[in-house]
This record gives structure tokens, sequence and C-alpha cells, in this order.
């Protein structure tokens, strides 16, 4: 029985954590010098020189803290890079400045209006980062009693009394103070400090009045001279909450009571709309706090991939909430041309409003060259722990070039799967054909389509051969 026991925690312990690769998993930066240029190859990003250097002052202008309420679009071909930028932003701007990446198409929830999903994206990206001020108080423990409840279960209660250089303070002994207690050793005598905020109390040793007393095993205790100055010393805690957090709190909870609640905030699930009194309430205390120097708004990024997929709602709701001084910066990403915005019959560049374009600093990205493609490919292959030969690199970046990038980067997995099979080493020529012949690329599965439109059903390729995607 026992033995069962031991071998099941051993293999609990021999569970290793399964590292999941992303598309963009290998991108660790943006790469750039301490003149914001653009290192050819760096952080996993290749290329695209302009646009990344344009991405690094945006960075700069973030890192400032001074601006709000811009917009930037990411203007490029499919597969050129936009969203690679938009991580290598993110990954390059810490963990103290909020960053939510979404796609147009998440505002169509059946949970939340469009506005909403909009007000929760712009308020998970704005920091507030919160001064409070804890007391640690210092002093000479002069009688603890901590009282077990009568039934032997349910929780201990207790009494400590405190002596600092003017008074004796009685504290009532909570749950996690009598354990912080405990866990110490603490006894009349001890000099000992108590932080207010989290209720931690931590022995410092004996008192100086006590320095005769010797512990069990003969030594002298080491003692502590119970300082006769300031015994009570304060020090500052600093949180990092987004403006999102402080309202699903405050609409969960009453009061603001549970604002600093690290706990409370690593519990919180999505929750559904937010009442605008509670944001209005909250706005107002923020604003409260900067003023009195307790708070510092910090401008985070809000990325919006796909931005094409807003309607015009949703971009005239943005355009408006641009104009708040607590709004964060906003990036775009999109692949359209001219196409009509959604919601009405109106053509325009990207399918953006003009009122928000005009606001809207481009960024346009360039499809790569061969020298480019392969050099991602290499990293890829890095990435997803593939060992490839130079031949089959070449073919497989001929294949990008043909296809895109995408479709070539799929490849690796695949072509590296079917390496396997033969047992081979590393992937060769023979193992990119196959797998180029097994998964079609878009342009083939088109081709496909036609030659055999007559055995699907609902198909709507016109007589031309043309269709509808
Ligand atoms: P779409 O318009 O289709 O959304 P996109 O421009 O956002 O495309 P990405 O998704 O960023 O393209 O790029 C496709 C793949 O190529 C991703 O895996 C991305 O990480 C990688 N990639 C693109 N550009 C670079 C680059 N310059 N350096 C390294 N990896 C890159």
């Amino acid at each position: 029985m026992a033995a069962a026991a031991a071998a099941r925690i051993v293999e609990v312990r021999e569970t290793t954590r399964v590292e999941r690769i992303g598309a963009h998993s290998h991108i660790r930066g943006l790469g750039l010098n301490d003149s914001l240029e653009a290192r050819h190859v760096s952080q996993g990003m290749v290329g695209q020189l302009a646009a990344r250097r344009a991405a690094g002052i945006v960075l700069q202008m973030i890192k400032d803290g001074r601006i709000a309420g811009r917009a930037v679009l990411l203007a490029g071909q499919p597969g050129t890079g936009k969203t690679a930028i938009a991580t290598a932003l993110a990954a390059a701007l810490g963990q103290d400045t909020p960053f939510t990446s979404m796609a147009g198409s998440e505002i169509y929830s059946l949970e939340m209006s469009k506005t909403e999903a909009i007000t929760q994206a712009i308020r998970k990206s704005i920091g507030v980062r919160i001064k409070e001020e804890s007391e640690i108080i210092e002093g000479e423990v002069v009688e603890v009693q901590i009282e077990k409840p009568a039934s032997g279960v349910g929780t201990k209660v207790g009494k400590l009394i405190l002596k600092t250089t003017d008074m004796e303070t009685v504290y009532d002994l909570g749950g996690k103070m009598i354990d912080s207690i405990l866990k110490e050793k603490v006894q009349s005598g001890d000099v000992i400090t108590i932080d207010k905020a989290t209720g931690k109390i931590t022995r410092l040793g004996r008192s100086f009045a006590r320095a005769r007393d010797y512990d069990a095993t003969g030594q002298q205790t080491r003692f502590v001279q119970c300082p006769e100055g300031e015994l009570q010393k304060r020090k500052e805690v600093v949180h990092t909450v987004t403006l999102h957090e402080i309202d699903v709190i405050n609409s969960r909870t009453h009061g603001f009571l549970a604002l600093f609640s690290a706990y409370l905030i690593s519990f919180l699930g999505d929750t559904g709309e937010i009442k605008p009194e509670v944001r209005e309430q909250i706005n107002g205390k923020v604003a409260e706090w900067r003023e009195e120097g307790k708070a510092e708004i910090i401008p985070g990024v809000l990325f919006i991939d796909e931005v094409h997929m807003l309607d015009i709602e949703c971009f005239s709701f943005l355009n408006r909430a641009l104009e708040n001084e607590m709004s964060p910066i906003v990036i775009m990403a999109t692949n359209r041309g001219v196409t009509k915005i959604r919601g009405t019959n109106y053509k325009s560049p990207h399918g953006i409003p003009l009122d928000l374009l005009d606001r809207t600093i481009i960024v346009p990205t360039q499809p790569y060259d061969e020298k480019e493609l392969r050099e991602i490919l290499s990293i890829r292959c890095e990435e997803e722990d593939c060992q490839m030969s130079d031949n089959a690199l070449t073919v497989l970046t001929r294949i990008c070039k043909e296809t895109s990038l995408r479709y070539g980067m799929q490849l690796i997995m695949t072509s590296s799967l079917i390496s396997r099979k033969r047992k081979a080493l590393e992937v060769d020529v023979e193992d990119i054909k196959r797998a180029y012949q097994l998964f079609f690329d878009e342009g083939r599965s088109v081709q496909f389509l036609r030659e055999y439109q007559q055995e699907f059903m609902f198909n709507e390729v016109d007589d031309r051969g043309d269709m509808d995607i």
C-alpha cells in the first residue's frame, strides 16, 4: 500500500511541462540596436527593417509614457509579419505595460455588446500603478495569548500585547497572524515586527531587557536592543493593475476594499457587461488618487488584428475612445486593400473609415525576398526542433516564394514527421516533396475545386470559374 503510494508520487514528479510552439514563439523582441535601427536578423526577427524601426519608435513613445490615444496601422500583404511585429513589440514592452491582443471578429460575441467588448479591451490596456504606504510596527512582546476553540476545531483566536517606545497596544489576532506567531515561535520578551498591510509577523530576536535568557541548548539567545527612537517604519508597496481588473473586482464586491488583493485578481474570470456607474465611480476614484500622487496611469497597447472585421459602429466608438486621456495606444493590422467598410456600402482604404485613418500613422510591411524567407524558415526549423538539409531548405524556400510563408512553415513539421517515419536524422528534399503532395496550399486547393466542382455540394463557382471567397 505504502509502496503504491510512493510509486504514485514518483509518477507525478516525473511529469514534465509540455512547451507548446506557437506561430510567433520564435519572436523575442524587435531586434533593434540602441539607436533603434533594426538589426537584419535579431531576436527571432528577420528583415522588414523599416517597419521594425517604426515599431521601435512607437515603443519608445510608449515607454516614455507621455502619449495616449494614438493609432498605428500595420498594413501589408498576408504573411508579411504584421502580427509578428506586434508580438515583438509586446515582448519588448516588458511586464509592467499592459498589452492586449484581440482579433477584430472577437467583438461579435453573444455575451456582450460590441461597444462593451471594445471598452473592456481598452480598459485591459490601461495600467494603474498604485502606491500604497504600508506600516511596519516594531516592538517588544509583552504577552501572547492564543485560545484554541473549546471543541478543538474551528478558528483559533488570540491577543498580542506589544510594547513600543511610547505605549502598549493590544492586537486582536486573526488566523494569518496566529499562523505567523506559531511559525516564528513568538513569546514574551521577543522583539517582532508586524506588517500592517499583510499581517505578517517577523521575529527579530530577544529584547535587550532579557539579554541574559538562555535557550534550551544553553546558548545565549540572540538579542536585539529594543530601539528607543522611532519604532514605526513605513514602506511603500507598489501594485500595477489594469483599469479592467479594478472594474471587475468592484462590480463583484462592495467598496474599494478588495482593490489591492492580488489574490482576488488572480482568480478573476471573465465577467459579463460592467455597469457604466461602476466605471464612472472608478474613473473618479483613479483621478482622485492621481491628484493625491498615489496613482499613475500607464497607457499600454491594444492590438487589433484583422481590424477590417470591425464594423462602422465599432470604428466610430473607437475613434471617440481615442480622444479620452485615459486611452491606450491602439495598433491595428490589416491585409485588405480598398474594400467596403463593414456595415456600410462605402469603400475606403483597408476598410477603415477615413476619419479614423486620418488620425492613424500607417506602417507598411513588404513581401520578403528569398534570402529573408530562407532565414525565417531556418529560425522556425530551430524553434520546431527540426533538422533540415541545405537542399531541403532551398526547396522549401522556393515553395514559400510560389505559395506563402505560412504554407511553407506548415511543411516544416509535416515533412519532419515524414522523415522520422523513414528513420532519417534530418529532413531532406524527398520529405518536403512528399509533404507538398499530401497537403495543398491555397492555390492548388482552388485549382482542385475548379476541376471537381460538380462533385461538391453547394458549389458557387460561376461559369467563368471565379469564386466568391
Ligand atoms: P496576415 O495578414 O495574414 O494576418 P501577418 O502579416 O500578420 O499576416 P504574420 O502572422 O506576422 O503575418 O507572419 C506569418 C508567420 O511568419 C508568423 O509565424 C510570423 O511569426 C512569421 N514572420 C513573419 N515575418 C517575420 C519576420 N520578419 N521575422 C521572423 N518571423 C516572421
